[in-house]
């Protein structure tokens, strides 16, 4: 193995199969890989060497043995990450004011410049920060979300990969989706335990009710517990009790306007102990809530049917949660083949 500035251009070798002597430098450049690259007994074709390509640091280190071209690709490049490094997030302090008791963020990509993305975090229409984006940067995606976690807390409950920003994201590396997934799962697992903790505390005997009466009591049983002006407000319980389950969505009239001309929506579910819900979330805003029975599993496909009907082209994605994305896959009991329907209904629509 040799390094690029070093002498394996006078350097004397012998093929191993042909019996050929000379220099480096004589050989021929055979196979190129991320790293490195091969050099080869010109007489045969057999690899005598590999050469390995500079960092930066060593070509300023042999700058005088450096191309011009090579010269100009260096400079842009550490050009490239002065202003990377300058334009990433480095502490919580750097993040805005958030409204909202249930934060979930979408690691969105844009275009920088010609040539370059940038990732951009959302929460609605309001941008959280805006960084350059790294190819296969999922370890970069872990550290952002730990900054967003020591600003955010116990709000914080996930970032989801935008569709659109996937491929960057995960690059050629397979484990990449895994790894982000797994990470994910414990941002939300961290919010569920807190939920149970509170229902735990609150135990009162449901029998003979419907779900969805329980679920309205114990939310009303924490709202009394507050105020005076709260109760005058919640007033009479009786009128909230009859209410029918929320109805499923039908057409695309009930759903309300949203003036961007692009964004993208959440798939959430919000559960206690009885109730599980759907939840159609644009940031802080709730655009659609739902009943949502564990027997209709395709439900996602006919609401981001409903979705693209409503706002067209304009709605770019319909991203999952990890905790919804989890009770989907329960639903389906395919967990594999879950993802890719989901990419497939979104692309297939638009
Ligand atoms: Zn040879």
């Amino acid at each position: 193995m040799a390094d690029f500035y070093g002498t394996w251009k006078e350097d004397t070798y012998v093929c191993g199969k042909c019996g050929w002597t000379g220099t480096g430098e004589q050989c021929t450049q055979g196979e190129m890989f991320n790293d490195l690259y091969e050099i080869d007994c010109p007489s045969c074709g057999k690899r005598v060497d590999v050469v390995l390509y500079p960092t930066i640091k060593e070509s300023r280190a042999n700058w005088e043995k450096v191309s011009d071209a090579d010269k100009a690709m260096i400079e842009a490049r550490e050009q490239f990450i002065k202003e990377a490094e300058s334009r990433c997030l480095e502490s919580p302090e750097e993040l805005p004011e958030v409204k909202g008791e249930v934060l979930i963020f979408v690691w969105d990509q844009h275009k920088y410049e010609k040539n370059r993305d940038d990732t951009v975090i959302t929460y609605g229409k309001q941008v959280i920060c805006t960084e350059p984006a790294f190819y296969e940067g999922y370890d970069r995606f872990i550290e952002v979300a730990e900054i967003l976690k020591k600003r955010y807390g116990d709000r914080f409950i996930d970032l989801i990969p935008a569709e659109r920003s996937g491929n960057y994201l995960y690059g050629d590396r397979i484990s990449a989706p895994q790894i982000i997934e797994e990470y994910r799962d414990r941002l939300s697992r961290r919010e569920s335990a807190i939920e149970e903790s509170q229902s735990n505390s609150e135990k009162v005997s449901d029998v003979g009710k419907t779900v969805f009466q329980t679920a309205l009591e114990q939310a009303m049983r924490r709202l009394a517990s507050r105020s005076a002006e709260v109760k005058k407000r919640i007033q009479p319980r009786e009128q909230y009790l009859n209410q029918t389950e929320p109805q499923p969505l039908k057409s695309p009239e009930q759903l309300p306007e949203i003036e961007e001309d692009e964004f993208i929506l959440v798939w959430d579910e919000e559960a206690s102990q009885n109730y599980r819900g759907t939840v159609i979330r644009y940031g802080n805003e709730i655009i659609w809530r739902e009943f949502s029975p564990s027997s209709r599993p395709d439900r996602f496909e006919e609401i981001a049917q409903i979705l693209g009907q409503r706002y067209g082209g304009r709605l770019k994605d319909l991203a999952p949660t990890r905790r919804s994305e989890i009770n989907l896959e329960r639903d389906r009991g395919d967990g594999l083949s879950v993802n890719k329907t989901i990419g497939k209904v979104w692309m297939n629509q638009y």
